[in-house]
């Protein structure tokens, strides 16, 4: 039985783990969970998997469900989930809230030399090479489980890493591949409508300007190891494909799926095991075509700036991490124009002091002052 944490259990992605867990209850058991602001969810999540310890940084609300479960424990306070992985009793962390804010968590879970079953993509963005050699050091396992990643790492197991030429991380495209449309008028309820896959809507503006695919081409030279030239991006429309490994010999290993975050979620907390399972599966002979395209790099010129920043490197991602999550918030909240995402986040990359190298107190500094001088236009 392996004990799990959850951090974000009331997001997209947390709420699929909850849903493998269920699945599976004689292999896993819930042992903590966090949430920020859906109460009422979480406060469903704790009657159902009774969980030891539960994060939520509002004190008030922690208080108020304190009452409701007086068995649990809750920490609360800015470093509510760093307490909860620094307190709990486990064997894998599902690391699932949204944005760089999962970073100390994720440390945490790292110099426990626990096994973190990462989603949140941000902080390997900003600070991938820190947490893979924190995962060296301490034996700690970093597993992915965005879909793209969960693919290289399943086409990449039993491989020799000297015989990859590239790896082929395929996108949807999202809502505005192939729309002629004016990226000035494009309006948040257009932009969260993906073709594909339902998420949390930071991931989801991200999929519509292409920003989601560049930060995942810096996750991925972390993760891999492999140089960013040697990561590239294919335009594959109907997600079946999650991503390929070509290699050096003419080969070209692809791992296809449903498109349901619970299989790379049941991956990572299962492997190396297949589990069996009762979710729907993949009928190549009642797909339409597969198709593939390159993508265009001037109408998505967030895939081009995350480029630009992971061959900066140094600080560079976590600049165009910190500008990025500003800059998507400004969109949702009608503050800014579609098009003036990658306008914001140009600004910032090419405005900062470089550090090679940097260390972790270094990125937590550029994350702040790039979201302390954009909060304050
Ligand atoms: P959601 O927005 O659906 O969920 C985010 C979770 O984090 C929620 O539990 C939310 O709590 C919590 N949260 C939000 N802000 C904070 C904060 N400041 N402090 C603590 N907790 C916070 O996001 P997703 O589940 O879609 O995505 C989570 C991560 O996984 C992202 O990094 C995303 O890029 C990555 N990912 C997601 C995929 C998906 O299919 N959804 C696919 C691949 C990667 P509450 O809801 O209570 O406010
Ligand atoms: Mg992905």
């Amino acid at each position: 039985m392996k004990k799990i944490v959850i951090l974000g259990s009331t997001g997209s992605i947390g709420v699929n783990a909850l849903s493998v867990i269920k699945e599976f209850q004689e292999k896993f058991r819930v042992v903590g969970l966090s949430g920020f602001s859906n109460l009422s969810l979480l406060s469903k999540q704790i009657a159902e998997f009774k969980p030891e310890f539960v994060a939520l940084p509002n004190l008030k609300d922690a208080a108020a469900l304190k009452n409701k479960f007086k068995k649990t424990i809750f920490f609360s306070g800015t470093d509510n989930l760093v307490k909860l992985t620094e307190t709990a009793d486990y064997d894998i962390l599902v690391a699932a809230v949204v944005g760089a804010v999962g970073l100390p968590p994720v440390i945490s879970g790292l110099k426990r030399g626990k096994r973190i079953a990462i989603a949140n993509k941000e902080p390997l963005v900003i600070a991938g090479k820190l947490l893979r050699n924190l995962a060296k050091t301490n034996r700690a396992e970093i597993i992915p489980v965005d879909s793209e990643h969960s693919a290289v790492f399943q086409c990449l197991k039993n491989e020799n890493k000297q015989g990859v030429e590239n790896i082929l991380l395929t996108a949807s495209g999202g809502p505005f591949f192939s729309k002629k449309i004016d990226f000035k008028k494009v309006t948040p309820e257009q932009a969260l409508a993906h073709p594909n896959w339902s998420m949390g809507k930071k991931i989801t503006i991200d999929s519509a300007t292409m920003m989601n695919k560049g930060l995942e081409v810096i996750e991925a030279r972390w993760l891999f190891d492999i140089p960013p030239e040697n990561i590239k991006v294919i335009i594959h429309p109907q997600s079946v494909i999650h991503s390929m490994v070509e290699f050096k010999d003419g080969s070209t290993i692809a791992q296809m799926g449903t498109a349901d975050m619970k299989l790379p979620i049941q991956y990572a907390l299962a492997f190396p095991e297949r589990l069996k399972n009762s979710f729907p599966k993949l009928n190549l002979i009642e797909r339409e075509k597969l198709t593939f395209f390159k993508p265009d790099m001037n109408k998505f010129r967030c895939l081009k700036l995350a480029y630009q920043a992971i061959k900066t490197g140094g600080l560079a991602p976590a600049v165009l991490n910190a500008a990025n999550e500003i800059a998507v918030n400004l969109f949702l909240n009608k503050k800014i124009g579609f098009n003036q995402i990658p306008d914001i986040v140009e600004n910032k990359l090419n405005n900062f002091k470089n550090a090679a190298n940097p260390s972790l107190e270094e990125i937590m500094n550029t994350d702040y002052k790039i979201r302390f001088e954009l909060n304050n236009i």
